[in-house]
């Protein structure tokens, strides 16, 4: 695993002298980060980097994606922050790295209902397909060695490929990798039809590939020949392992109605080709109706194009034949990789980002729900068109690793109202991606949000002014008016309470009657007067009485304290 080994993967598919040099220092760079890790199955760490890495460098993309994809777990794993590697390799690999890290943090629960919105949440987070394609990579060698894993996690990896990645994978039309994710995970998540169809396929496809070989090639070779079509392949595509269990179950398991256990690739140089094999092949064998697909003419929503027929071959023998041209034959290999392929002159396209592609991809996105989306209703199709391909939402984290879809421009506030009303209600504090924010910060797609609450801690009514969902704002007005009544409720309360007034004041008639007169006048009633006349010349009157507050009282003292005569006026509050 050192650098001229990694360097043997770059030079076919022609990376210029200064991009090597620019991957070799990222290369080093992680191989000196994950020094002494290892994986679970006892393998250094950095084996796993070099292996994503190398699949990145196949799908011939550009230097910093091969650097990122060197660099991808540097951040969760090592002590080094995205600063670091914005310092060392600029902020495009940056970028791209923290992006896959932000995909980490991701929790699958496998909870249906949730699948669309983490999909969607895979890619409003990931921002550049590229990010995309290195999660794919990543997820692609995680589970090539999945074996070494506890079997609990085995399964949940496997559940996440299969309902996740794979159609993630196949969204990019990456044909290829779809099927062989698929063919990981499948054995883990259905060991025995898995064993099944392995021990179906290894007694039905040898025969076939022979009478395929022997037959049908040489045939076909000549025939083209003949006509002036010159073929740059014929070869055999054997179909994957789960896709032919998913037909199965679609043909009541009759292997008699899957004709394409093994077809026939035919690749030639020009669309015209295409067509003409296509016409040529028809004049040897009599195509079975309705077989006939023209997906050059009409692509796939992925992009797929090829034509495809299926035809009773000699023997009577059913056979699907697949025509397409070599750059054809590449993109459905590399999918929407293939767009950021290098040119033919080996050089690297300049840019590298190739953003029409991939504005055509985002246009795509509704087909694609409509296609993956078979198990989510026609209700949340309308749903993921009505947002707009993510414009106006966001997706952001709980520390548990649910995902949770508000709109833009939403609080941790609302964040924390979505969670459950008692933690809004309680909301003490925010940590956005670790770090204390403001209760106004604005979230972003892909923050991993925590809300710290505190059992004395209330709603503000200044959080109506910052909150976007009408959740949030629904439960704060409720707080707010629960909070009005309980003050008003303690007033009440106080005022129940007793208070002592004594009057010292020189005896007169009368004297009664003016006391009384004031407490009238702040309409407080009392409810005991008593006079001790221990000095008959300036008699001492005390009043209770329940006053609403404290300032009550004061006003009550001053304007008794006008009363002619008195001399004095102490308070005893009891309260
Ligand atoms: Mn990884």
């Amino acid at each position: 695993m050192n650098w001229s080994h990694f360097q043997e993967k770059l030079i076919p598919a022609g990376y210029s002298e200064s991009d090597q040099e620019f991957i070799r220092s990222a290369f080093e760079f992680a191989q000196k980060a994950h020094e002494g890790q290892k994986r679970a199955s006892g393998d250094p760490y950095f084996s796993h980097v070099f292996e994503v890495a190398s699949n990145i460098a196949l799908l011939r993309l550009d230097a910093r994606t091969i650097a990122a994809a060197l660099l991808h777990d540097t951040i969760e794993d090592c002590n080094i922050t995205q600063a670091d590697i914005a310092n060392k390799f600029g902020k495009e690999v940056a970028t791209l790295v923290e992006g896959v890290t932000k995909l980490d943090k991701i929790r699958y629960q496998g909870v249906q209902r949730n699948v669309e919105s983490i999909r969607k949440m895979v890619l409003a987070t990931a921002e550049d397909v590229r990010v995309v394609l290195l999660k794919l990579m990543d997820r692609l060698h995680n589970m090539q060695t999945i074996a070494h894993l506890p079997e609990d996690k085995q399964k949940r990896i496997a559940r996440e490929t299969l309902e996740l990645y794979a159609p993630l994978a196949y969204r990019l039309g990456i044909g290829e990798l779809k099927g062989t994710l698929q063919d990981l995970a499948f054995p883990v998540m259905y060991p025995e039809e898995a064993k099944w169809i392995k021990e179906q396929v290894e007694t039905r496809v040898p025969e076939g590939r022979k009478y395929l070989e022997e037959e049908i090639k040489p045939f076909i070779e000549d025939t083209l020949l003949k006509d002036n079509v010159q073929p740059v392949a014929i070869d055999f595509r054997a179909k994957h392992h789960y896709s032919l269990w998913q037909k199965l179950l679609r043909s009541d398991m009759d292997f008699g109605r899957v004709s394409d256990l093994l077809a026939v690739r035919v690749i030639v140089r020009s669309i015209e080709d295409c067509y003409k094999t296509l016409g040529i092949i028809h004049q040897l064998w009599k195509p079975v109706p309705g077989r006939i697909k023209d997906y050059i003419a009409l692509p796939k929503p992925n992009g797929y194009r090829s034509l495809h027929t299926t035809v009773f071959c000699e023997e009577n023998r059913i056979t699907e034949f697949q025509i397409r041209t070599p750059q054809m034959h590449e993109e459905a290999e590399y999918g929407i990789a293939a767009h950021w392929a290098y040119e033919e002159s080996g050089k690297p396209k300049s840019g590298a980002r190739a953003r029409p592609q991939q504005l055509s991809w985002v246009r795509r996105l509704p087909e694609w729900h409509q296609e993956i989306g078979n198990s989510s209703d026609g209700e949340e199709f309308l749903e993921s068109l009505k947002i707009d391909f993510f414009k106006d939402r966001i997706f952001v984290l709980s520390p548990k690793g649910e995902v949770f879809d508000l709109p833009e421009g939403a609080t941790p506030v609302d964040f924390a109202y979505h969670i459950h009303t008692e933690v809004g209600n309680h909301m003490a504090g925010a940590k956005v991606n670790g770090k204390m924010v403001q209760f106004t910060h604005k979230l972003i797609s892909g923050d991993a949000v925590e809300i710290l609450t505190q059992k004395n801690k209330k709603p503000a009514p200044d959080w109506l002014t910052h909150v976007k969902t009408s959740l949030a704002r629904g439960h704060i007005r409720a707080a707010l008016r629960k909070d009005a009544e309980l003050a008003q409720h303690a007033a009440h309360g106080k005022q129940r309470e007793k208070c002592e007034v004594h009057i010292v004041s020189k005896n007169r008639v009368g004297l009664l009657k003016d006391i009384s007169a004031v407490f009238d006048f702040y309409r407080i009633s009392m409810q005991n007067v008593s006079m001790s006349t221990h000095n008959k010349t300036y008699p001492a009157i005390t009043v209770t009485f329940q006053a609403r507050d404290h300032k009550q009282i004061e006003r009550l003292v001053t304007r008794l304290k006008t009363i002619e005569n008195v001399e004095q006026i102490t308070v005893k509050n009891p309260g």
